[in-house]
């Protein structure tokens, strides 16, 4: 069932939204070599709650299993939903942080990739490929379309650059609930899925191997990780369908003026 949001509803979305963005930039000024992931989550918990926010993740159950953080912070070969720790962040690690929130009845979701310090280029060259594709993505998320416009052009955007695209985890349709229907696959074939109506609002999120696209869960029974451990990249925009361009919900302004002071 795909719920269509009113724009009244949207413009809630956006507040929600722009409160994960507010976290992700705040984190991001504590992202250095030595910082634990944990202290990362810390950060972003306090600032969530501190705006009258409820952070998502927090308790988000599969089956028996309950995610125990604020943060899913995930470090190089780990692709997403990484549980904070006492990981001390190193120079030339990546570090994918994903941030949901419930504000006002309504959910916001996105994710951002930092380097630490002074990163490979070949990593580098995979953040930048991975947010390309996210944007990429978003240009084809447009009345009219169809979910699997957004999957094509991700998957070929990636996979001509040499990459693989993760097939396990996939965007989502959000609104009340974190998770709501379509899927959003990274992969997949134009003109197929399901129809782009105004008023949907989806979360899009490429989650991008340097290797092969096969992944792993860890014993811990959360972290996704690549199956080869080689880098992962993960970004990702919570937008709403409207005619003829995407309006993006969420934002990587005030995260991207962080990275650049930094
Ligand atoms: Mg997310
Ligand atoms: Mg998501």
């Amino acid at each position: 069932m795909i719920y269509l949001k009113t724009d009244e509803e949207i413009e809630l979305m956006r507040v929600a939204n722009l409160l994960v963005g507010a976290t992700l930039a705040e984190v991001a000024k504590a992202i250095a070599p030595g910082v634990s992931t944990l202290q990362l989550d810390r950060i972003g918990e306090s600032f969530i709650r501190d705006h009258g926010a409820v952070p998502l993740f927090k308790g988000f159950r599969i089956k028996r299993n309950v995610f125990p953080n604020a943060l899913c912070i995930s470090v190089n070969e780990n692709v997403v939903h990484g549980i904070p720790g006492d990981y001390r962040l190193k120079e030339g690690d990546i570090v994918s942080v994903d941030c949901g929130v419930k504000l006002n009845g309504y959910c916001g979701d996105s994710a951002y990739t930092f380097e630490v310090g002074k990163v490979k280029p070949e990593v580098k060259a995979l953040l930048k490929t991975t947010k390309e594709s996210l944007y990429i993505g978003i240009q084809n998320a447009i009345e009219g379309k169809r979910i699997g416009d957004i999957s094509n052009a991700i998957q070929r955007y990636c996979e001509d650059k040499g990459y693989s695209v993760v097939r396990d985890l996939v965007g989502h349709g959000i609104g009340r609930e974190m998770h709501e229907d379509p899927q959003v696959p990274n992969y997949g074939k134009k003109g197929y899925g399901a129809l782009l109506r105004k008023g949907m609002c989806i979360a899009i999120e490429p989650m991008i191997n340097m290797g092969k696209k096969n992944v792993k869960v860890e014993k811990d029974g959360w972290t996704v990780r690549t199956g080869d451990r080689r880098p992962s990249a993960h970004f990702e925009h919570t937008i709403a369908i409207r005619n003829g361009k995407a309006d993006i919900l969420s934002s990587f302004d005030l995260i991207e003026q962080v990275v650049q002071n930094n």
